[in-house]
């Protein structure tokens, strides 16, 4: 599975398969012809008010712009759709490309940019206004958004976004990354999970302009997202003194969704559609592949979780055809349908211990943690239920009755049958931890 080449804003995606031929060009002239021909063919990719690619540079502006390789050999990609068994008006050429028109800025080929959601200079800006980073690659391919710091106490995230940001090469890139990585900047500032005006900024997606300080911001990031790109990770952490492990969560209705949950290479799967007004979700009910990462937990940096989460968007930029890097593929029998909590029994409050790691396998009458209860000498053990894998779980604190502390995801062929007759048919694909 691969993505349709970014035409333009307005272009609709469109996944695809694609074969692959790599032509080797020795002038910059044979890259303006090149582009020209590009240009050209993306016309049968857009609709008719497509304005970006009418707007874009004269290919004799691109041609000679800081995007082309000094060495004199230009690499690029010829993609043909086959997904119909109809060649398309512009087999044999290379997608079509060009600067990308994002937020008033014009991103060109092989070039890395950062501005501001918003140039706006004023009282309100100060306290809203986040960054945007685009790398725009030397050569067609599809756009993925990057998504992080929507709750303000998961700096993980904004880790990942860092990490991926500083480590892409445009020059080696067929696509476009756009990154939001401080959504919610004042309360990465201050700790705070939620925006300054107390709403959490996850349940107000798409948003609205009419709408509440956060239903603003939230209605500015998601034009974002579903102008300029095909796909979305939304990178988040655990939340209120508790651990994930590294996990992918995704609606079980977009196979290709799945797909590229799968192929972020490490950690656990775990099926399902979101809160509504989550930006997964109405990313996902827009028409975007839409997934979650969350690992570690709030305020905090975890360097290895944030190196996984890095490591896994370049994975999916790989699947993606964006990286011309070998990728990683999540086994199906870490995909989990279900999930279920261990929760605090009533009365049971106290000091809670666990008796287990994140990530272990756990069997119906395992004893999971303990909680003492101080000055009764009363210990309350938390046993399994079910088998799983612990894939999250309370760190030691004071708990009180119903307090969520482990949850397990289900694992069982019964489970979801469909994905485990396909790995079946999938036995190459590498087991990972979780
Ligand atoms: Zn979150």
């Amino acid at each position: 599975m691969a993505y349709a080449a970014d035409t333009s804003t307005n272009c609709h995606w469109r996944p695809y398969r694609r074969t692959r031929r790599r032509v080797f060009m020795s002038s910059p002239s044979r890259f303006g012809l090149a582009l020209l021909l590009t240009l050209y063919a993306g016309l049968a990719f857009c609709d008719e008010e497509t304005p970006v690619l009418a707007t874009a540079s004269p290919a004799s502006d691109v041609a000679s712009a800081d995007a082309v390789p000094a060495a004199g050999v230009a690499e690029t990609v010829i993609d043909t759709d086959t997904a119909s068994g109809v060649e398309a008006p512009d087999a044999g050429l290379p997608p079509p490309w060009g600067p990308l028109l994002i937020l008033d800025h014009e991103v060109l080929p092989g070039s890395k940019s950062a501005f501001l959601l918003t140039e706006d200079q004023n009282f309100d800006s100060s306290f809203v206004n986040s960054s945007v980073w685009v790398v725009r690659g030397i050569s067609g391919g599809p756009a993925l958004c990057l998504t992080a710091g929507i709750h303000g106490d998961e700096i993980n995230g904004v880790e990942i976004a860092r990490r991926v940001y500083s480590s892409l090469d445009p020059a080696e890139m067929s696509g476009t990354v756009v990154i939001l990585p401080m959504i919610n900047l004042a309360g990465i500032r201050s700790g705070e999970r939620y925006m300054a005006d107390r709403r959490d900024l996850n349940r107000l997606f798409p948003g609205r302009r009419d709408g509440s300080l956060s239903s603003i911001v939230a209605g500015s990031v998601f034009k974002v997202v579903s102008s300029h790109c095909q796909a979305l990770i939304d990178l988040h952490t655990g939340s209120f003194s508790r651990l994930n492990i590294p996990q992918i969560r995704v609606t079980v209705d977009r196979p290709s969704a799945l797909d590229m949950a799968r192929h972020f290479g490490s950690g656990v799967v775990v099926l399902g559609d979101g809160p509504k007004g989550s930006l997964r979700r109405e990313a996902s009910d827009f028409g975007l592949d839409a997934i979650i990462y969350e690992a570690g937990g709030p305020h905090r940096f975890d360097p290895e979780a944030a190196q996984v989460g890095a490591d896994g968007v370049r994975s999916v930029m790989a699947w993606m055809g964006i990286l011309d890097t070998p990728g990683k593929t999540i086994a199906f029998n870490s995909v989990f349908r279900r999930t279920y909590w261990e929760r605090v029994p009533l009365r049971g409050g106290g000091f809670f211990f666990p008796d287990v790691e994140i990530g272990a396998r756990v069997k119906p009458g395992d004893r999971l943690g303990t909680i003492h209860a101080p000055g009764y000498e009363k210990e309350t053990p938390i046993m399994a239920r079910r088998a799983g894998t612990v894939i999250g779980m309370a760190v030691p604190q004071i708990v009180l009755s119903g307090y969520a502390l482990f949850n397990i995801g289900i694992e069982g062929s019964d489970i979801f049958p469909g994905l485990m007759l396909q790995e079946s048919s999938d036995p190459t694909a590498p087991e990972v931890d979780g």
